[in-house]
């Protein structure tokens, strides 16, 4: 009989969790050459989870060697596609049989719902390293046009050593969008996870050894941002593939300027507009969307749809569903199976959201929320808040808050709701609810952002569409066959015949 995977099975299952916190170098767990280390802490509870390696200079410079070594001596980059896919499609599996245990690792960690990293988070990332293992031995090169005399290749080649640097909202899920099709081109890969959220990635690298990945060729590195700082900077790092802020993101841009010129990919900020138009096929639906699209996994999501504008005409119908849509995020116990929404992720992030929730107190109308919530666990939990903003210049409807927040703006017409939309320094992603063909045409075209949703809100959890900004969201893009452009570089061979 199968077990309920109930409220007590998780924190059974927590107590008896045995947490790894060193870093994972040349397929061995090592402490800091330092002997560094940070506190990692839980948001559920404000409890100390396991103390974390803190690499440094020593430790960059010796898995930069390592990483290189490997690429060089062709353990993984010269392989057959076809071997390499066999073991990729392994670990794949042997990350699905540890599913429970890398869920819980991401729920203590990063204070998510244990019902969003068992159906999101973790088959999400067994699901991209899967996806570009089945596609690595169809990627075939081109032979081009060329004088009769001579034959003309155009191939993709590894790039070398990748360093991923990668943020707290999605751990696993966002770092897996990077080492999948990294790694199934041949690169050897340095991941850097973000010091809020270290645990996960430390075990799916581990079980990537397992699967027969060499030694040396998957390496994780905790640290803070000084050990980003310090892979940007590295002569012998090839490519630079980020996630995370658009403030951090221009700093690695001059990283590369300053050092070897890496290619840097960025997948950065968003401050996301979400259109009601008045003849929305379905308002309790966009309702229910818009809360979801702000209140899932705690607004902690680059695509959150954070400004709301809502045409004048159906303003307080859509504001009413709204608020009663938003009660199903009612802060609670991430280990609880029934909690849509868990903790913020740590103190640091709690406060800057509160100071934002402080300021639209005096800048807009609160219509919802506004306040911590669940002191007495320790832990670090806000309401799900909603402003109704006069002004999009307001900060709290101009800036990237990354929390549950909510802007509502209101517009009378579509050219207006489309210029508010653009007026922004991010492009990540748009939405529009209307039941006009021609309207939802027009405004995916108009939209400037790299992905656009009609009658929808993040939709499309497959991999078969890539995902990145316009603007200051940064550059390049994850998920479908494009994200392998980025870790390959492209080699024109040209051979006489006579
Ligand atoms: P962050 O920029 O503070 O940190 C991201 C990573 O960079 C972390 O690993 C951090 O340790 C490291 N880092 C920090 N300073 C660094 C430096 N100077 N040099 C090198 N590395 C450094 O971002 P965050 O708070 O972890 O994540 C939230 C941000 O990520 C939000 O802006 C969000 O929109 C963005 N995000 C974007 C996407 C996307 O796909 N576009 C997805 C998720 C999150």
């Amino acid at each position: 009989m199968s077990q309920t995977k109930d409220f007590a099975y998780w924190r059974h299952l927590a107590e008896g969790l045995q947490i790894e916190g060193r870093a994972l170098i040349d397929g061995e767990f090592t402490a800091a050459a330092s002997g560094k280390t940070f506190d990692c802490i839980s948001p559920i509870d404000g409890k100390l989870l396991t103390q974390v390696a803190w690499c440094g200079e020593a430790d960059v410079d010796h898995t930069v060697a390592i990483a290189r070594q490997r690429f060089e001596s062709g353990v993984w980059s010269d392989l057959n596609p076809r071997q390499r896919k066999e073991i990729m499609l392994r670990w794949a599996e042997l990350i699905r049989v540890h599913a429970d245990e890398i869920a819980l690792l991401e729920t203590l960690d990063a204070g998510k719902p244990i019902g969003d990293t068992t159906t999101v988070d973790v088959p999400g990332a067994a699901y991209t390293v899967q996806w570009y293992a089945e596609a690595i031995d169809k990627a075939g090169g081109e032979v081009a046009p060329v004088d009769y005399h001579l034959v003309g290749l155009v191939t993709r080649q590894p790039i070398g050593v990748v360093a991923a640097v990668v943020p707290w909202n999605f751990p696993i899920l966002m770092a897996a969008w990077k080492f999948g099709p990294a790694l199934a081109a041949g690169n050897s890969v340095i991941l850097k996870p973000s010091e809020k959220s270290p645990l996960s990635a430390l075990r799916v690298a581990q079980l990537a050894l397992e699967a027969g990945i060499p030694p040396g060729v998957f390496n994780v590195l905790p640290g803070f941002g000084d050990t980003g700082k310090l892979l940007a900077l590295h002569m012998d790092v090839d490519c630079l593939a980020f996630t995370g802020s658009t403030f951090v993101g221009k700093q690695l841009m001059q990283h590369s300027g300053q050092s070897n010129l890496k290619r840097v990919w960025l997948e950065l900020g968003g401050k996301s507009p979400n259109i009601i138009m008045p003849d929305c096929p379905d308002m309790a639906r966009a309702a229910r969307s818009a809360a979801g699209a702000i209140f899932y996994n705690m607004g902690e999501m680059c695509t959150a749809g954070s400004r709301l504008l809502v045409h004048r005409s159906v303003k307080d119908e859509f504001i009413k569903a709204l608020i009663a849509e938003a009660a199903a995020y009612k802060p609670g116990n991430p280990l609880d199976p029934a909690t849509s929404m868990g903790a913020i992720v740590d103190h640091i992030q709690l406060e800057r959201v509160m100071s934002y929730i402080e300021t639209g107190k005096g800048e807009a109308t609160l219509l919802l929320g506004g306040g911590r919530t669940l002191t007495e666990t320790g832990g670090y939990y806000i309401e799900p808040t909603i402003f109704d903003v006069a002004s999009q210049e307001a900060r709290v409807a101009a800036e990237e808050i990354f929390g549950p927040v909510l802007s509502v703006i209101t517009f009378d017409t579509l050219d207006e709701a489309i210029a508010l939309a653009n007026a922004s320094e991010y492009g990540l992603a748009a939405a529009i609810w209307t039941a006009d063909l021609t309207t939802a045409h027009e405004a995916a075209r108009r939209l400037r952002a790299g992905t656009v949703w009609v009658n929808c809100y993040d939709e499309g959890g497959d991999m078969n569409f890539p995902f990145g900004g316009f603007k200051q969201s940064g550059n390049g893009r994850d998920k479908s066959l494009h994200a392998l452009d980025k870790y390959t570089e492209l080699k024109s061979t040209l051979i006489r015949l006579r």
